[in-house]
């Protein structure tokens, strides 16, 4: 009986102490791990154009493999370099939607003269990993990945499925990527939340404060070709009305109207979170942005402060692309131009058409819709996903602010959200605006300090999320 108790009481101290080395990751050997896979995962080009992901999602599906988390890969028939991995943990509870955790494997290309160092390298300098994808979106990638590898090896049944779907493709947002996913394979997804990029954090984007933003929305890309059609004649005898005229004239009311501020939502809070860190009068006036006099007063001045800004509060219009003529004696019967409107998430792309035919107020101009888009939702930052990320990155950084956040870009969240799922874009690191500038950029990097820092809250916040209702 004594032995038996002996043994017993053994066996479950060893359990403990067992137990005590899983849940206690050993992070040196983690960060030795994770940063080979992350150079490695860099080295494999897979640049778009030519958009040829099947080496990296090979890699991945591998990966899975060595670590016995199920997954499996898609080929898209019409373009065999065109392929996805969807890898999952089952979660206890099959009523639960998963978390789905989203991410490109297509980088955009890099001009190998403009770097200093080979963007296929995954070099390492001082701390910082080098190459293309180290923020948009290898990085991720890897962090959400790396995670499932860590919970599947200390054996972490959850409550709720996590889904990784790692996709080709986003780089040129097109049919044959994520959009071919949601087509096809609709019933594999169907998730309560998607993890997706469109934020980050920064430590210079708003002066005096660390910012995490949590994209939540996103605006939208409606693309309108203009075209004016008359008649031709020589460059010697011009007369009224003969295309070119009209449309610089229609161009010329378009590039100067000055569409108005708009605060929706997602900003609102963000100023709201903003201000109240910030105090003082500027705090007060980001607090209360859509006070009726506050916004009369102020909110030209919020539209100055920069592009990016002025791109959040109101729907913009760019002029980029005007075709016509062939020789400089002869008026031709053809002009044409192309905008590139970016639409708040509640602007109708119809009622902002009819908008601006007002503006140019000319018959003989004809718009033609050519992106028009569908989305046009906003993410609940009220949700569980939310909160759990935000803490996660709030004990980390206590002094950071945590700002829900709308980008004006677009991402492979868009197809998500068309179909109502709430999305939420965030790169887990703490970067300056100079390193922001390298996604699409030159000498793209990523510190492993960094890196680590992402893979924590990515574990954790996995963990948290998926471990009870
Ligand atoms: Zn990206």
């Amino acid at each position: 009986m004594i032995n038996t108790c002996k043994i017993l009481s053994y066996c479950f101290k060893s359990l403990i102490f067992l137990s005590v080395i899983i849940a206690n990751q050993d992070w040196d050997e983690v960060q030795i791990e994770s940063v080979q896979l992350l150079q490695k995962y860099i080295q494999i080009d897979s640049s778009n154009p030519p958009g040829d992901v099947t080496e990296a999602i090979n890699w991945l599906a591998d990966l899975c493999e060595k670590n016995k988390i199920s997954y499996q890969t898609f080929t898209v028939d019409e373009d065999p370099r065109r392929m996805h991995l969807l890898a999952e943990i089952k979660g206890k509870n099959s009523s639960l939607k998963p978390l789905l955790l989203l991410n490109h494997v297509d980088v955009v290309p890099a001009d190998v003269d403009a770097w200093s160092v080979d963007p296929f390298s995954g070099v390492i300098k001082d701390g910082i990993i080098y190459g293309r994808g180290a923020l948009d979106m290898k990085s991720l990638g890897m962090m959400q990945l790396i995670s499932l590898i860590l919970l599947k090896r200390e054996g972490w049944i959850p409550e709720r499925t996590v889904k990784f779907l790692a996709v080709a493709d986003e780089e040129i947002l097109g049919e044959y990527g994520v959009q071919w996913m949601i087509k096809n394979h609709w019933d594999l997804l169907d998730p309560e939340w998607v993890w997706d990029e469109g934020g980050i954090g920064s430590t210079d984007s708003f002066p005096g404060m660390d910012v995490f933003a949590i994209a939540v929305a996103q605006k939208k890309s409606f693309w309108v070709e203009l075209e004016v059609n008359g008649i031709s004649g020589h460059g010697s005898r011009p007369f009224d009305g003969y295309p070119n005229q009209v449309l610089a004239t229609s161009l010329s009311k378009i590039v100067n109207w000055e569409t108005p501020i708009e605060i929706n939502p997602v900003i609102e809070e963000m100023l709201f979170r903003i201000g109240s860190n910030k105090g003082g009068i500027e705090g007060f006036v980001m607090k209360n942005i859509n006070n009726p006099i506050i916004h009369y007063l102020f909110s030209n001045s919020l539209s100055e402060k920069s592009t990016t800004v002025n791109a959040m509060i109101r729907n913009t219009v760019s002029l980029t692309k005007v075709n016509s003529g062939y020789k400089t004696n002869i008026i031709p019967e053809y002009a044409s131009a192309a905008l590139d409107i970016r639409l708040l998430p509640d602007t109708s792309p119809e009622s902002f058409l009819l908008d601006l035919k007002e503006v140019v107020n000319d018959d003989r101009l004809e718009f033609i819709p050519k992106r028009v888009p569908l989305n046009n939702f906003i993410s609940n930052w009220d949700s569980k996903f939310f909160k759990v990320v935000s803490n996660e990155l709030s004990e980390k950084k206590p002094n950071a602010v945590v700002i829900p956040f709308m980008t004006i870009g677009g991402t492979d969240s868009q197809f998500f959200q068309a179909k109502g799922v709430d999305c939420y874009g965030i790169i887990p690191v703490l970067v300056n605006e100079s390193d922001i500038q390298t996604m699409h950029g030159i000498d793209e990097r990523i510190s492993i300090q960094n890196y680590m820092f992402g893979i924590k809250v990515a574990y954790n916040s996995i963990k948290k999320t998926c471990e009870e209702n």
